[in-house]
């Protein structure tokens, strides 16, 4: 069959493998280096299950909230500077890296919010939620598949999904969390395919009748999965949007992928003390954005 291939002529054949052996050897390697390139192009893990969350290209632009502005001014008086505000949040987890941003958190002494999820990668963390919320930081929503196809297919799915993920965090929370942040973002296009046009609107003003909060990002630290940006340039990332906000709600990311998020933490917890903000989780905000 080979050899009519080449037309009948063996010495062509030999030309390029001398065995059919080493024909198929060639063909496996070529094949498997192939795959390593596409894993190396798309980010995708080799080593470990596929972790489940956002990716960057899926998140919404950061939302841009008015500044709080300084107090009237009394002619003769000082101006009295608005309090500077500062929510660190965390999507996606919990995961192997919660416990270290948890370490982090402690040594800092500051609060923090997990808006979390409970897809097969999450359920053998979902204990560390125990530690979370015995340390004071905020249980908040996120989904519990994370899948967009599913969540956003019509209104339903998503709050069937929420509910089933309410379902896994009974047994580690008080009572269900009434803070949440939709997969993408409240202005995700990711959910267009999926739902239509409005399946956003829809969403956002049924999670309002129910009584929820929801929550986006102002500044991205843009470690989601799909790269790998060192400590020191989410630290930056995150210090240069911070930057002229009196109120900064941080978007982080908590899977087995941001270990160098932890890592990025101390360093932008400092600048943060350094240029007076003060720390509060998303169960204290009263509106969403
Ligand atoms: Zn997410």
């Amino acid at each position: 069959m080979y050899l009519s291939a080449y037309g009948g002529d063996e010495t062509l054949y030999r030309l390029f493998f001398i065995t059919r052996k080493q024909r198929r050897r060639f063909l496996g390697i070529a094949a498997l280096l192939l795959f390593i390139c596409f894993c190396a192009i798309s980010g995708y893990n080799l080593f470990s299950n596929r972790t489940v969350g956002c990716h960057i290209k899926d998140l919404a632009e950061p939302v841009v909230l008015a500044e709080a502005q300084p107090n009237d001014i009394t002619e003769g008086m000082p101006t009295e500077e608005p309090p500077k505000m500062a929510y660190l949040t965390f999507d996606d987890g919990p995961s192997v890296v919660t416990e270290q941003i948890l370490d982090v958190l402690k040594q800092q002494d500051v609060p923090a919010s997990f808006f979390v999820i409970a897809a097969d990668n999450n359920i053998k963390y979902l204990p560390t939620l125990k530690r979370t919320v015995a340390e004071g930081h905020c249980i908040a929503l996120h989904s519990c598949s994370h899948a967009y196809n599913k969540i956003y297919r019509n209104t339903d799915a998503f709050w069937a999904d929420l509910a089933a993920l309410n379902t896994k965090l009974k047994p580690y929370v008080s009572e269900p969390p009434m803070v949440l942040r939709f997969p993408g973002g409240s202005s995700n296009t990711v959910s267009h395919k999926y739902g239509g046009s409005n399946i956003m609107k829809d969403l956002k003003q049924q999670a309002e009748a129910k009584g929820y909060i929801y929550v986006d990002w102002n500044v991205c630290a843009r470690d989601a999965l799909g790269g790998n940006p060192s400590p020191d340039t989410i630290a930056r990332t995150v210090i240069k949007e911070c930057k002229e906000k009196t109120k900064a709600v941080i978007l982080f990311h908590d899977t087995a992928r941001n270990k160098n998020t932890a890592a990025a933490l101390p360093a932008i917890i400092q600048w943060l003390k350094d240029n007076d903000f003060t720390f509060d989780t998303v169960d204290h905000l009263t509106e969403s954005f």
